[in-house]
């Protein structure tokens, strides 16, 4: 079962919380507890879908979705992220950059489009996914339902604030897929999205739901691959691992800590946010005080309220038994452009610029000496942030060659004002 974080809402079963997105007391789902596990229960699993079958059985059992687990978890963790040895003794890469669009945001979207799929019936009309990005989600979100009958894909994204490269990636969709160019910022993409989400009548005629990193359907697969990089380490040496989190949301890291409050192999978990320093200053024994975002070179982590706070703080009795569990560190632009500049020589491997604030932290552990063996998450590969790193590096970055070739497709977007009347017009006259 599935409880709200704002606790005043009736506990839901799996799929009802799919579906829902937010519980209507405006708090986000949780499971009400967390199943107790140990390496043995995943002896004989070696791959992610034979892991994460095993893994989120428990948050299926019961459901009307249960029966459909395995193959949820073949359509959307068949890519096993690569663990890949740094320079440096006892540390690793978890590289989740090896699907469709290149950023881990893949797994959790196509879950919850491989979830969403098997709870749609013949003859219902179609689902509209609204989703606002800067970048990274929305194009892991369009190639999850691109071509899905039953599903249509409303992209919206600042016009002008994302690289031309992720531009062109957005309208490169087509077909169910339309991307909005909107005249304004990231904020303004996302209160028209909310807005819309929110609006009573146009939901009657256009069926909406969201897929933002507070959909349950993302956070639970994205424990999948911190337990099967979890494990893997601890059949080869006996012992739990750390792990650094690169955090702007806190889908991802969450996932990562729920793992380990469930009794896996996870040592200590460390945050590595940009210069949106609310975590850190939240860790180090601050109040937290979410507040408006600023602008970094890690852009997909430019967060000043993480959106899933609320269900962090839900899993600890109280704020000093989280500051106990977790750490968090804030890693600012000229640390993330020296750590680009010199991570290929020091640690063997070129990372994203999100990457490099967890390496950073990484590097940090270790000039205070502390050696523990660590996995390093690496969320996008360097390729989509070429404007970035090879300005620093002085040499083209070769994209991976699924995304070359998806690239030189045709691309195409709508401009749009950031104007709610003339975006709920759009949706209700697609024909
Ligand atoms: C979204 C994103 C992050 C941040 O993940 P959260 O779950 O929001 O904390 C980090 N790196 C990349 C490349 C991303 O796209």
């Amino acid at each position: 079962m599935f409880i709200s974080t704002a606790g005043r809402a009736d506990a839901v079963g799996l799929a009802a919380a799919l579906s829902a997105g937010l519980a209507p007391d405006g708090g986000l789902y949780l499971p009400a507890s967390l199943p107790r596990m140990q390496p043995a229960d995943f002896d004989g699993a070696d791959n992610l879908v034979a892991i994460g079958t095993r893994l989120l059985a428990p948050y299926f059992d019961g459901d009307p979705l249960a029966d459909s687990l395995e193959a949820i978890c073949a359509d959307a963790l068949a890519v096993d992220p690569p663990l890949t040895p740094l320079a440096d003794h006892g540390a690793w890469l978890l590289e989740l950059f090896h699907g469709p669009t290149a950023a881990f945001k893949d797994y959790g979207a196509r879950f919850l489009a491989a979830c969403l799929a098997r709870l749609r019936h013949a003859g219902d009309p179609p689902l509209t996914i609204v989703v606002a990005t800067s970048g990274d989600t929305g194009a892991a979100v369009a190639a999850a339902f691109h071509a899905q009958p039953g599903f249509r894909v409303a992209i919206l994204y600042p016009e002008g604030r994302v690289s031309p490269r992720q531009a062109h990636h957005l309208g490169a969709f087509g077909g169910n897929v339309r991307a909005f160019a909107v005249a304004g910022t990231f904020d303004d993409c996302q209160r028209l999205a909310k807005q819309a989400l929110a609006d009573r009548e146009l939901a009657r005629k256009v069926p909406m739901t969201s897929a933002n990193s507070i959909s349950l359907g993302r956070l639970l697969p994205q424990m999948t691959y911190h337990v099967a990089a979890a494990l893997r380490h601890w059949r080869g040496t006996g012992s739990a691992a750390d792990f650094i989190v690169p955090t702007g949301n806190l889908g991802n890291a969450l996932a990562a800590i729920m793992a380990c409050l469930s009794g896996l192999p996870i040592a200590d978990i460390a945050l590595a946010t940009n210069a949106n320093r609310t975590l850190p200053e939240f860790f180090a024994g601050g109040d937290y005080t979410p507040r408006d975002a600023i602008a970094t070179l890690a852009n997909a982590m430019d967060v000043g309220a993480p959106s899933n706070f609320a269900r962090l703080a839900a899993l600890f009795p109280d704020a000093a038994a989280l500051r106990d569990a977790v750490f968090a560190e804030a890693v600012d632009d000229d640390e993330i452009r020296a750590t680009l500049r010199t991570c290929r020589e020091r640690h063997g491997k070129l990372v994203c610029p999100h990457t490099a604030t967890a390496l950073r932290v990484f590097e940090r552990r270790r000039e205070r000496g502390i050696a523990h063996d660590t996995i390093i998450v690496a969320t996008a590969h360097p390729a989509k942030f070429e404007s970035v790193i090879e300005p620093l590096i002085g040499e083209p970055i070769p994209l991976p060659p699924d995304l070359t070739a998806f690239l030189a497709r045709p691309s195409r977007h709508e401009q749009l004002a950031a104007d709610y009347a003339a975006f709920s017009r759009a949706l209700v006259e697609w024909g």
